[in-house]
């Protein structure tokens, strides 16, 4: 959901006319369909009780919104793309014990009010929080047709049906809720390009995180079918854990680039040494890339820093798209990226194969086609390139030396005429293992390189240190 404007506003006018047509008319159709199936289903009789139970149930998330806003409001700033909260416990709940008609006035109340401590103070469209809202109902409606299709809640010790029925309708709900998220994440993207999966599918802590929250639906809608006062026994656990979400967001933005979601420079060595140590353990060949845009410094000033920045986004998602699971991408800062690949052929296939990746992304952002707003209107940058320095070794050879070599192969990349690949010989690598030892502390975060003459060459006087 975060993807879909551009822009936090309050203001859901200008925001969304903003939206790309095929996301304005996904959204839309997607609201329409929740209220024509409530208004369907709302024939279903409503009992008194049922009125108890979703005001219940309402008083219950009110109270667990107003406990948990500081929490929450911290959560969604620090977090990149958080498209769920903690309240699908309560929704789910409703969806378990309620016709669809009050289930729905249920999920309505609780989000208007979600949306007035939480989401409007942070600036989220209306729109989008009103998707976000449709895309419940409809989860909550699908969610109760599989459970009633399984013969409703459990009743009793032996009613494994209904236990089976109850998860069944946990993953239905799961399913539903995120697939027309990524459907409107998939619409609203500007970029002609594939999205990467991940993005359109949320992390895979974050849906842990919401089985496990629907879980604790799933149990407070059983105690509440029984005895009500029991669901309050759902409200310390659910605080507990948004806590914990709290923190593993920190960590997640204490290591990864806000621009582009890869990991920054720090983290990225980290996990670039673990790799190398399993590398090397396993007796395959490492290798490094480093990515340089060409001539970036003429796209911002062209087409403004905001297009630079959606420029870099996309060669991030490039780079993710292109390499597979266990190679390592980061951001170093500035236009310049690093991947690193474990696990390579020790022989020449495994430099060929470098190579082979390193042409690929080459070759992929050249292809690029960005849709960008700019100061003047919106406009197409079809001319990215990168230059490309790599270094591969199947010996002892760290990571700061195989990025010195890179980095040393990057230069020549630049002097060549740019928008090339070079790949470090062994001389460059033993030079680069045999200058590692002129005092640079292994374990420093690599310098960026300096800034290039023209020609692609150092400007005399600068001494490089990289890696
Ligand atoms: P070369 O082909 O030699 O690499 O030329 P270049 O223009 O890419 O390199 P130079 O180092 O001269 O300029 C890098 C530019 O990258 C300058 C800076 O404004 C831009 N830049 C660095 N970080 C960011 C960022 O986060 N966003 C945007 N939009 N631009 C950035
Ligand atoms: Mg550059
Ligand atoms: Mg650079």
């Amino acid at each position: 959901m975060s993807d879909i404007a551009s822009t936090p506003t309050g203001d859901p006018g200008p925001a969304l006319r903003r939206l790309p047509r095929p996301a304005l008319v996904g959204v839309l159709a997607v609201e329409v369909l929740a209220v024509v199936l409530v208004l369907l289903a709302g024939l279903e009789p409503v009992r008194l009780q049922d009125v108890g139970l979703a005001g219940l149930l309402v008083l219950l998330s009110v109270v667990h919104t107003e406990l948990a806003t500081g929490i929450e409001r911290v959560r969604r700033r620090v977090a990149a793309a958080s498209y769920f909260d903690l309240s699908s416990v309560w929704t789910f709940a409703a969806a378990m014990l309620l016709p669809p008609l009050p289930a729905a006035l249920v999920i309505a109340v609780i989000y208007a009010h979600l949306w007035k401590r939480v989401w409007q103070p942070a600036k989220v469209p209306l729109y989008r929080h009103v998707y976000t809202t449709a895309t419940v109902v409809l989860a909550a409606l699908a969610a109760r047709t599989v459970l009633v299709a399984c013969g409703g809640l459990p009743a009793g010790s032996d009613d494994v049906g209904g236990v089976l029925g109850l998860a069944a309708a946990v993953v239905v709900y799961v399913l539903v809720n995120t697939l027309l998220v990524a459907l409107a994440i998939a619409l609203s993207t500007r970029r002609r390009q594939t999205v990467a999966l991940q993005r359109l599918l949320g992390q895979w802590d974050d849906n842990v995180l919401e089985l496990a929250t629907l879980c604790m639906g799933a149990l407070a809608a059983v105690a509440l079918a029984d005895s009500p006062g029991l669901a309050v026994l759902a409200l310390p656990p659910i605080l507990v854990l948004h806590r914990a979400v709290l923190v593993r967001h920190f960590e997640t933005a204490a290591s990864t680039d806000g621009k582009t979601g890869l990991y920054n420079a720090a983290s990225w060595q980290g996990q670039a040494r673990r790799a190398v140590r399993r590398s090397q353990r396993n007796g395959t060949a490492v290798g490094v890339l480093i990515l340089d845009l060409d001539h970036f410094k003429a796209v911002n000033d062209r087409y403004g820093h905001l297009a630079g920045d959606d420029v870099l986004a996309s060669v991030a998602d490039v780079l993710r798209a292109c390499v597979r699971d266990d190679d390592v991408v980061g951001r170093f800062g500035g236009e310049e990226f690093v991947v690193l690949l474990p696990g390579l052929d020790t022989g020449p296939e495994g430099r060929a194969e470098l190579v082979a990746v390193a042409e690929r992304l080459r070759r992929r952002v050249e292809q690029l086609d960005l849709a960008v707003e700019t100061p003047d209107g919106p406009m197409t940058i079809d001319a990215i390139t990168i230059s490309v320095g790599g270094a591969v070794s199947a010996g002892q050879a760290g990571v700061e030396h195989l990025l010195k070599a890179a980095d040393t192969a990057l230069y020549a990349a630049k002097a060549g005429g740019r928008n090339q690949v070079q790949v470090a010989g062994a001389a460059e690598l033993e030079e680069a293992a045999a200058s590692g030892a002129d005092g640079r502390p292994s374990g420093t975060i690599p310098a960026i390189p300096a800034p290039r003459t023209p020609d692609g060459l150092p400007p005399a006087g600068v001494q490089r240190r990289a890696g």
